[in-house]
């Protein structure tokens, strides 16, 4: 069995044709550039594109597998060179008295998400744009996907204003059927030991993915999976634990540089230490409560992983590196083949010379998990501090 590096939630910006998908996604974010970034430059073996809902971006996979640049794998997905591509939506949800919140499905065939894209259609004002509000109940969502061999993976599910327990109850069990999940998406502000602080997720895989709306921005967060090969069916393998398959590491943002960790006052824009409490500089309510506080509310006992779940490994994306710009990441990539080797593989001698030794010490610190970052809150990320210092965060720090 191979081990394969996966981020399943990337965005579409524009087709081909340029017209809209995602408005906040960048426009060069077409399908085809996507897959070619993945495969080539981020050395990722298996993607989500969460906007295949689309029917122009259907058609363009379609023309793709006609001309032989795509294959439809046997198993499931769409083959680009070593990259297999799965199909996925998300959409926006709301269940009487609750928030919005978000919600992915993938689906094995192209032939089964133009099925669900026909159901979407009646349900949905304008199918060709992604994360659009879905006018039925979660549950008939779920049934839905379900009928077409599809599998469902509540969103980034700690962000305020747009997740289930972001902003729409405090268990899931208020809402749904816990065993109809396949899988939770974390989100970036929020890790394992975060997350195992609520004892309904047991029972449930955490996903760890980018959510990019940029072609940088792809795998910043990615799963490391134990397969045969990168195909849907492996993937379901890999979250029903069958045969052997499973999810080997989460790979993720160390959660104080997600922008939604820390709670912000909306009024003087400053982060505040405590959710739910007057801000102590200008004495308002106001705030956007974030996910350690919003974990801290609903939790219901001490971490406590399962025995099955994978090491969560706080990974920081070349970007996030002070003065790390574009220029130097493509002359890492081109000598080391892709951003996942510079990370993890890459010696660090071979670092440094072809960039500069600063800049290799920072990669050595991110690998061994003691750089030094500021919180991020009130949607900014947080930030690397560029210190000299090399100390060790306890864990306690870090959250
Ligand atoms: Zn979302
Ligand atoms: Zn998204």
């Amino acid at each position: 069995m191979n081990r394969i590096f996966a981020d399943l939630h990337i965005h579409l910006g524009r087709t081909e044709s340029n017209l809209p998908v995602k408005i906040t996604a960048a426009r060069n974010m077409t399908f085809h550039h996507v897959v070619q970034e993945a495969s080539g430059n981020k050395g990722l073996s298996m993607i989500g594109i969460i906007d295949a809902h689309s029917p122009p971006v259907q058609e363009e996979i379609q023309a793709g597998i006609t001309q032989g640049i795509y294959q439809e794998h046997p198993n499931g997905g769409i083959i680009y060179q070593n990259t297999v591509c799965l199909l996925g939506v998300e959409v926006e949800c709301r269940e009487p008295n609750t928030g919005p919140f978000h919600m992915l499905a993938y689906f094995p065939t192209l032939e089964a998400i133009k099925q669900f894209t026909a159901w979407l259609q009646l349900h949905m004002k304008n199918v060709q744009l992604s994360t659009q509000r879905l006018y039925q109940p979660v549950l008939a969502f779920m049934k839905k996907v379900k009928s077409l061999q599809g599998l469902v993976v509540p969103a980034h599910i700690f962000t305020p204003f747009k997740s289930l327990y972001g902003s729409a109850t405090t268990s899931i069990r208020n809402l749904l059927d816990i065993s109809l999940l396949d899988a939770v998406e974390l989100g970036l502000s929020a890790d394992t030991y975060m997350a195992d602080q609520i004892s309904e997720l047991a029972t449930l895989p955490f996903l760890t993915n980018s959510d990019a709306h940029s072609l940088p921005k792809i795998g910043r967060e990615y799963n490391e999976f134990l397969v045969e090969e990168p195909s849907f069916q492996e993937f379901t393998h890999v979250l029903k634990q069958k045969r052997d398959r499973k999810i080997v590491a989460n790979y993720g943002l160390n959660p104080r540089l997600g922008k939604y960790y820390q709670t912000f006052c909306l009024v003087c824009e400053l982060q505040k230490e405590k959710a739910k409490q007057t801000c102590p500089a200008c004495g308002s309510i106001k705030e956007v409560t974030g996910v350690k506080d919003r974990i801290a509310m609903i939790k219901d006992q001490p971490s406590t992983s399962p025995n099955n779940r994978p090491s969560y490994i706080h990974q920081i994306p070349l970007d996030f590196i002070p003065k790390v710009g574009n220029k130097t990441i493509s002359k890492l990539i081109s000598h080391f083949g892709s951003e996942m080797n510079i990370l993890h593989h890459a010696p660090i001698e071979e670092i440094a010379k072809v960039t500069n030794e600063t800049l290799a010490n920072y990669i050595d610190r991110a690998r061994k998990n003691n750089l030094i970052v500021e919180k991020g809150g009130g949607g900014t990320y947080g930030k690397v501090i560029s210190s000299p210092v090399t100390r060790r965060l306890s864990c306690q720090e870090y959250h």
